[in-house]
């Protein structure tokens, strides 16, 4: 089965606190095995394989989640931060975390 996922996922940037894009692209293989001992041995044999039993039932819409949930980084980050002087959202008061990020950034490049 050749799983392909592709899309936006809309993360706040753990450096920042902003609002960020993140592009989803998940690309799988996953082989299908209709029993354990074949899919354990063909794993056994070639550690990049991914397998799977033969499942019916199969919910489509959680293996695909659970790709996407693995593929989503940890700690998301701008590549470039634009910092809290923005223009887009001058009405809204500044988020304490975000202020407290930019000092923190301060301090670091001092
Ligand atoms: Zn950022």
């Amino acid at each position: 089965m050749h799983l392909d996922v592709s899309g936006e996922l809309h993360l706040v940037c753990q450096r920042c606190l902003q609002p960020m894009t993140w592009p989803v692209a998940v690309k799988t293989e996953l082989t299908q095995f209709s029993d354990e001992a074949t899919l354990d041995e063909a794993e056994e044999q070639d550690e990049d394989l991914e397998g799977m039993l033969v499942d019916p039932a199969l919910d489509i819409d959680a293996l695909v989640e659970e790709e996407v949930l693995l593929a989503v980084p940890f700690a998301p980050r701008h590549d470039a931060c634009e910092g809290t002087s923005g223009t887009a959202d001058k009405a809204d008061k500044p988020n304490p975390f975000a202020v407290l990020a930019t000092l923190k950034t301060r301090k670091a490049e001092d």
